[in-house]
């Protein structure tokens, strides 16, 4: 508390959950290897510490979505396996290569672009191809993966790239039910066969996010990417929790009230006067507001109940807006005092509220709330 920019609040990341969600993880996928996706800030936990535990639990490989957060993995030194799949036209692909970090192609001009670097930088690319087996984001649609795979095969003989990897993303594998993800796998090991054929010889045929690594054995194959379980949260928190899989949270947002007081029956509190005191009662502030995060839907008053905090062993609501840097907690007659920890979310195992619950107070899901911490809220590493 009380370092950086906003005083007395914190962003406390516990690193051995990380490592050891890891290494639960790599048991339940047996011989498949670990990628823990760090993109976004490692999910807002702190990118190269995140990376690290996770290595530390055994992931071989790390992922990220733009190369920046790759390139930023390697200048703290991190070493191993580390893939980053999200790139435009123009991309910084020689930078990439120097880096030794994978690259992916969903379009024959990636591919172009890329051997075109390694051809000026006098490096081997190595390569993921990505097909659209059903999502509809990146990836080439399967009418094209034919000629994706030829023209990364031609590099390859050229000695431009290597393709080391194929792969692709379901859409619905947070519904273990849904029929798409049957077809996508389906769809992708086709995909798979036809580019052997065509004489491609990966190292790794990927497909699995956290929730198919929970439900659908199947689709392990030799990589799982996962993101949100490693950081002990549940992509669908109605099919499994959390601590049911032996995963615990790692992140949890904490502050100290920056002032209790007393007030009257029928106080308006915060903009609006959202929420109205029902009878005599101690509110106490909180220096977070939405600029730090928080989000705005987390406000309580007429239109339901905010989102939840734990103050001095209780559990209560947000009252009233949001704001920018604060909120107001109704905490009736608790016997509480200006200093007093007030915990967002963090492990429920702990009576804490969860990062789930807040999605669902807010309206959203646990992989918002934990990526929007502003970098104003220093993480605090335990
Ligand atoms: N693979 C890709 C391509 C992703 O974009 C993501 C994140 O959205 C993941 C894997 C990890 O997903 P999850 O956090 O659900 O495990």
């Amino acid at each position: 508390y009380g370092r950086g920019p906003v005083p007395h609040a914190q962003v406390r990341v516990d690193l051995a959950a990380i490592r050891d969600n890891v290494a639960e993880l790599s048991v339940r996928v047996g011989r498949a290897e670990v990628m823990m996706v760090v993109k976004a800030d490692a999910y807002g936990h702190g990118l190269v510490p995140a990376a690290r535990a996770a290595q530390a639990g055994g992931a071989t490989w790390l992922g990220t979505a733009v190369l920046a957060e790759a390139l930023t993995l390697r200048a703290a030194g991190v070493t191993g396996r580390l893939m980053a799949w999200l790139s435009s036209p123009g991309e910084r692909w020689a930078d990439a290569l120097a880096a030794d970090v994978d690259v992916s192609a969903s379009a024959p001009w990636a591919v172009a672009e890329i051997a075109a670097a390694a051809r000026d930088t006098g490096r081997v690319a190595r390569l993921h191809l990505k097909v659209d087996t059903g999502l509809g984001r990146s990836g080439v649609p399967v009418s094209g993966w034919p000629e994706l795979v030829d023209t990364a095969l031609k590099a390859q003989a050229e000695g431009l790239v290597e393709v080391v990897g194929l792969w692709s993303h379901l859409a619905c594998a947070d519904e273990p039910e849904h029929p798409a993800n049957d077809s996508q796998l389906a769809v992708f090991l086709e995909a798979v066969a036809q580019a052997r054929r065509h004489g491609a010889r990966p190292e790794v045929v990927h497909l699995a996010n956290s929730a198919a690594t929970l439900t659908m054995p199947d689709s392990h194959l030799d990589l799982v990417r996962v993101g949100l379980a490693a950081y002990g949260l549940s992509p669908m928190p109605a099919v499994v929790s959390p601590a049911d899989v032996g995963l615990r949270p790692a992140m949890s947002v904490r502050a100290r009230l920056a002032l209790v007081k007393r007030v009257p029956a029928g106080h308006g509190v915060s903009y609006g006067h959202l929420y109205v005191t029902d009878r005599e009662s101690t509110l106490g502030l909180v220096p977070l507001g939405y600029a730090d995060g928080v989000p705005r839907h987390g406000s309580g008053g007429s239109a339901g109940p905010g989102a939840p905090v734990l103050v001095a062993g209780v559990t209560r609501r947000i009252a009233g807006r949001v704001c920018m840097d604060q909120f107001v907690v109704d905490l009736r007659d608790d016997d509480v005092s200006a200093g007093d920890e007030v915990v967002l979310f963090g492990d429920p195992a702990a009576g804490e509220p969860s990062a789930q619950d807040w999605a669902e107070a807010c309206g959203t899901i646990s992989y918002e709330i934990v990526t929007r911490f502003a970098p104003r809220l220093p993480r605090v590493y335990v």
